[in-house]
């Protein structure tokens, strides 16, 4: 055995792999793909630190494409996850190195949930070396921003297909139409992109399915109550509802960005504990039943590190969650570079 494929594999076996029931029997489709989805965090602030900023990579199990989730640190998160042994089952380049592999040849394209710095950072500094002809979904107003404030030949080189000329064309923007369904070429994933409220700008969610499994990664949000009359995420809870209900939604991952000393006017279409919490609480009675959120896998990133002396979010936000749920939701923290298997 290769020394390098040893290492691989030993890496491979002691990853920190968060195992949710995989070794339960896995229903599989007609064409023999797992019916979950297997999931590498890039990276998981909400801000601050350039190097872990949102950014997933996820896949229905077995299969050889990711869709990048946001892209706010892509090739630091690649290789931190390399570290931890993921990536061990792809096959190697012919030239490239395994994180360059993986960059240029797993990602089959990207979910930009909104165009804020945070979550296209690391597609953009990436950029010059990507290969291929990628699609970008999103919403029309995301695309717009980033071929109008990034892809603009000033902030930096037009790798779009699309603005000011010459349109390197590395990238397709490929808009999405809210709730419309669409299949992801080069991966066993469809997918359905719905708006949220963030603030100033709109952001979205995509609900991904592989064969009967779905699963809900949303961009910021701020709670309903506090997004001036809107009521996007009441909106997609009907959605989920009876997912949540058929046991076909295989987790569903959120941002708190904030610990719940802050107060709402400094949210800034952002969730605390408390606020999710509520928004959970109104899913479960959308979906209605005895405890229908029991043991439904909720992936929380986005928490936004501090630089006050001796606070930290990410165990005050664990904290606070733990303390108030009532619903069974299995709460997940990945860190950078872990891989989550959401059965
Ligand atoms: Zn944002």
């Amino acid at each position: 055995m290769r020394p390098s494929l040893r290492h691989r594999l030993l890496s491979c076996l002691f990853a920190p792999v968060l195992l949710l029931g995989a070794w339960a029997a896995q229903a599989q489709t007609p064409t023999g793909q797992a019916e979950n989805f297997e999931l590498v965090a890039l990276g998981v602030a909400g801000g601050l630190e350039d190097g872990n900023l949102s950014s997933y990579l996820v896949r229905a199990r077995g299969d050889a494409h990711y869709l990048g989730l946001d892209a706010g640190t892509v090739l630091p998160g690649i290789a931190r996850a390399l570290d931890k042994g993921a990536f061990a089952d792809l096959p190697p380049g012919q030239d490239a190195t395994p994180q360059g592999q993986v960059f240029r040849e797993a990602i089959a394209g990207y979910f930009i949930s909104h165009a804020h710095l945070d979550h296209v950072e690391g597609l953009l500094i990436a950029a010059t070396d990507d290969t291929g002809h990628k699609p970008i979904y999103g919403l029309a107003s995301t695309l717009d921003s980033l071929s109008r404030d990034y892809f603009n030949w000033t902030a930096w080189p037009n790798f779009a297909d699309r603005g000011a000329a010459p349109a390197l064309g590395r990238y397709r923007l490929t808009e999405t139409v809210p709730g419309q369904w669409f299949q992801i070429p080069g991966t066993a994933l469809s997918a359905s992109v719905y708006p949220l409220s963030h603030d100033k700008l709109t952001s979205s969610m995509v609900l991904l399915r592989t064969g009967q499994a779905y699963y809900a990664y949303f961009g910021d949000t701020g709670p309903d109550a506090l997004s001036g009359g809107q009521h996007r995420l009441a909106d997609i809870w009907q959605v989920l509802a009876p997912l949540v209900r058929a046991h076909r939604l295989k987790g569903l991952q959120i941002e708190v960005s904030l610990p719940n000393d802050v107060a709402d006017a400094q949210l800034f279409g952002h969730l605390t504990p408390a606020w999710l919490l509520k928004e959970l609480d109104a899913l479960a009675t959308t979906t209605g039943g005895r405890q229908p959120l029991a043991g439904l896998p909720v992936v929380v990133g986005h928490i936004k590190p501090s630089l006050v002396a001796g606070r930290d979010p990410r165990s005050l936000i664990r904290q606070q969650l733990a303390d108030g749920s009532r619903l069974g939701v299995r709460f997940l923290f990945p860190e950078q570079g872990d891989t989550v298997l959401l059965p």
